[in-house]
């Protein structure tokens, strides 16, 4: 049995839901029997960022179908019905199994075959499992990931079920510290255990993860850097205790797994290019190496215009959005994008934004950590205020800014940090900016920034953020003795 369709999305996450509503924009509307979504979850696609923050609340959480997409983006709901009254085919709760792209067909676990003229793949990524490090216990009841919305669920129930307990967290990324923060409102004991030096070390310079940790530790976390898990105590089907490569013992009710993602770019092996870090290689329209396919979200390595077209893969939401639309686009406006003929572009011009909220604090960052010679902090990282302001900005070759940190920053704010990165400002443009906006809280009392700037060399603080990324990974790799798999750039 089969179906056909002009545009297949594989996967059914945030860049199905954005490519989807881009699609019936453009095209004012679509007909019956010509989009299909197939999706291995069971719901319409949902804000995936949601799962870690909202979902979690102990109290007033968030629920579907209050996060399907694109309401992250303060766009249209996109409920069930909304697909179904716009003819397109929600194929949920079906795993696509193979892929052959010379017949342009999929195969699901149904056993159905759905064939595509345009394939956009958007099949996201997956938690890196505990077993993939040489550690098992994955599976006990009390041991939870955080990718889908089955995994909250099960999360919900094990922190309902352990009010008062006791956690271990392992991992300092993203997923480690939104859920320490879930933990602590459920009023469970957290203990964070990571191998880095600090928390969230492939973005956060030691200053900026100083102040987040200290705020934690003000909450009651406890942090346990430089080592690992090795191994699980489970009795009963539940994790008792987690065990540290120096053999302490840490008690605990349950555990929280954060330790990295993986391109889910498996069906797609020996067909499609693929970068080397993992992702499907794409041009600047998000085309793949055959030219009915496309990719976007997590799964798409493509050249970034402001970093010269250097090819790279992000695992946020908002490039997920961006790069959906951006093919959905290409493919239904520019014939030359489906007929071979790339335009000699230097890349997508995308602006990298990541973000995070926990607790009462909110973060935001712009560009690139990777490129810059030195990082300049200002404002006050002292752990007192009620509503933190303080930032940092990654310089590069000339002065000019690679990358800008806010925590507790506006959205004008936050929109002066974007365009100084998008324009290449220099530092004293930048300070000079800040301070015209109203952000003086960019410029302590002494007005930093702007002399940090002016003494040539004098930085504050200096390291390049490529060493620290490094420093991350060998980590991972000399703790678990570890093989294999490439850890990504972002925890999630
Ligand atoms: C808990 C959590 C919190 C996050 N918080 C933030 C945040 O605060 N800020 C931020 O910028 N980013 C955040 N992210 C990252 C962000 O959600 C992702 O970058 C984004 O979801 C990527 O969208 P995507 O569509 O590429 O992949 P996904 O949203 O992961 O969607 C992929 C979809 O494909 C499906 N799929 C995969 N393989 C198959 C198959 N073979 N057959 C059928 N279906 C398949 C998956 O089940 C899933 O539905 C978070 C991620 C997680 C997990």
């Amino acid at each position: 049995m089969g179906r056909a369709f002009a545009y297949v999305i594989l996967g059914g996450g945030v860049a199905a839901g954005y490519a989807a509503l881009e699609l019936v924009r453009h095209r004012n509307g679509v007909s019956p029997g010509e989009l299909c979504i197939i999706s291995d979850e069971a719901v319409a696609p949902y804000e995936r960022p949601a799962l870690s923050k909202g979902y979690l609340l102990p109290r007033g959480a968030a629920r579907l179908p209050a996060f399907h997409t694109c309401v992250g983006a303060n766009d249209e709901l996109l409920t069930e019905q909304w697909y179904k009254e716009h003819g397109i085919e929600l194929v949920l709760a079906t795993r696509v199994i193979s892929a052959d792209l010379r017949r342009k067909t999929l195969l699901t676990d149904t056993g159905e075959t759905i064939s595509y003229k345009t394939l956009i793949v958007a099949t996201g990524a997956r938690a890196l499992k505990l077993e993939e490090f040489g550690v098992g216990g994955s599976h006990a009841a009390n041991v939870c990931y955080l990718r889908n919305l089955e995994d909250a669920d099960k999360m919900v129930g094990v922190m309902r079920s352990c009010h008062g307990g006791s956690a271990v967290v392992i991992g300092g990324g993203y997923i480690g510290m939104e859920c320490a923060a879930a933990l602590v409102a459920h009023e469970i004991k957290v203990t964070m255990v990571f191998p880095g030096k600090h928390c969230m070390d492939r973005l956060f310079t030691p200053k900026i993860a100083e102040f987040y940790e200290k705020y934690y530790t003000a909450k009651g976390v406890a942090f346990i850097k430089g080592t690992a898990v090795t191994s699980l105590e489970v009795s009963d089907g539940k994790v008792t205790e987690a065990i540290l490569r120096d053999g302490r013992r840490l008690p605990c009710d349950m555990v929280v797994v954060g330790i990295g993602a993986r391109a889910n770019t498996g069906l797609f092996d020996g067909q499609l290019a693929t970068e080397k870090r993992g992702g499907i290689k794409v041009d600047a329209r998000m085309r793949a190496s055959d030219a009915a396919v496309y990719a976007v979200g997590d799964v798409a390595a493509f050249p970034v215009a402001l970093f010269g077209g250097d090819l790279r893969r992000f695992e946020h939401v908002d490039c997920a959005r961006r790069t959906a639309r951006r093919a959905a686009s290409a493919i239904l406006q520019d014939p030359a994008a489906s007929n071979g003929d790339n335009a000699k572009e230097e890349g997508f011009d995308y602006l990298p934004f990541f973000y995070s909220r926990v607790f009462a604090l909110s973060w935001q960052f712009y560009g690139d950590n990777a490129a810059g010679d030195a990082v300049i902090h200002f404002g006050d990282f002292s752990p007192g205020p009620a509503a933190p302001r303080f930032g940092a900005c990654w310089v590069g070759a000339g002065g000019r800014v690679g990358g800008v940190f806010l925590e507790g920053g506006t959205r004008e704010q936050s929109e002066s940090a974007a365009s100084a990165v998008r324009r290449g400002a220099t530092v004293a443009e930048l300070a000079g900016e800040l301070e015209r906006r109203g952000l003086t809280f960019a410029v302590d009392p002494e007005g930093r920034l702007r002399r940090d700037c002016i003494a040539a060399g004098g930085y504050a603080w200096h390291a390049t953020v490529g060493v620290a990324a490094a420093v991350s990974i060998a980590a991972f790799v000399y703790w678990y003795g570890w093989k294999a798999p490439y850890v990504l750039k972002r925890d999630f």
